[in-house]
């Protein structure tokens, strides 16, 4: 028989930033191949938490699980090393606001980059994976541009073949479209989607509330650093129970 428990799993998680608390007691789950839309107003925490399960932030309480591998957190537990955050690290591809990617390199250059440099991969290799992530994304005809030559789209759609290159577990997104002209929001949105449909595990922070209820399982609600609410996507955004929930969807009306 065989065990499906949850790809990722985040419990009691607490971090605060002085005397500011950004996470109270989150606990949520994200199934093999499911996709978890995080929403709630700005302030909310969905970064700090979305950073916290790709250990950018390393958080004060509480563990979290990706695949096989846990972190505990608090006084009684040791502090990670760094060499097993980066390895913990590489099983989760983020995908930022503003793509990072590196302007004097060709676009298959910042895709081979990790596999060479983390993963160690040769080269050979790692370009013909490289390629296929471009190809999955729909610019291997670009490979051999600078970024500064694409278009916002493109730039993000180059910025997930590279996490992607790292072959992760989960993906996560933070507002991958926030910074894009509105004409170029969908190719991104339709890229995501389509590894949605491969079956990648994803955690998605996202403001296009259509989009979230059409390609996301389930939603979780948050505000002021607690889950408000939480369910399958279209039956929460369509039919919210809290009060908070409701209004903050309102807002998109
Ligand atoms: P969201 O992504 O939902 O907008 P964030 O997780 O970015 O929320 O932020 C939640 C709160 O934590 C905000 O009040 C923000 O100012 C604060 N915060 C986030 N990161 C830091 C940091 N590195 N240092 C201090 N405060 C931070
Ligand atoms: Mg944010």
């Amino acid at each position: 028989m065989t065990t499906s428990r949850p790809m990722i799993e985040v419990k009691a998680l607490r971090k605060s930033f002085g005397t500011l608390t950004v996470l109270k007691d989150i606990n949520f789950n994200v199934e093999a191949g499911g996709v978890v839309a995080l929403l709630g107003p700005s302030g909310s925490g969905k970064s700090t938490l979305l950073r916290s399960i790709n250990l950018l932030v390393v958080p004060d309480g509480g563990s979290i699980r990706v695949g096989q591998t846990t972190f505990a957190f608090g006084p009684s537990h040791k502090t990670p090393r760094s060499r097993e955050l980066a390895a913990f690290r590489s099983r989760t591809g983020m995908v930022f606001q503003n793509f990072n990617l590196f302007p004097h390199m060709s676009v298959l250059q910042n895709v081979m980059e990790a596999p060479v440099y983390v993963r160690k991969l040769p080269r050979n290799e790692a370009q013909d994976l490289a390629m296929a992530q471009l190809e999955k994304v729909g610019l291997a005809d670009r490979a051999y541009q600078v970024p500064q030559t694409l278009s916002g789209g493109q730039k993000q759609r180059v910025a997930i073949a590279r996490a992607l290159a790292m072959e992760p577990d989960v993906m996560l997104f933070d507002e991958a479209t926030s910074a894009l002209d509105p004409e170029l929001v969908s190719e991104v949105l339709l890229t995501i989607q389509q590894l949605a449909a491969d079956g990648m595990t994803m955690v998605i922070v996202t403001h296009e509330i259509p989009f979230a209820r059409d390609v996301a399982d389930r939603v979780v609600f948050m505000r002021d650093g607690v889950v408000v609410e939480e369910g399958p996507a279209r039956q929460t955004i369509d039919d919210p129970h809290m009060e908070a929930t409701r209004s903050f969807l309102s807002h998109f009306h």
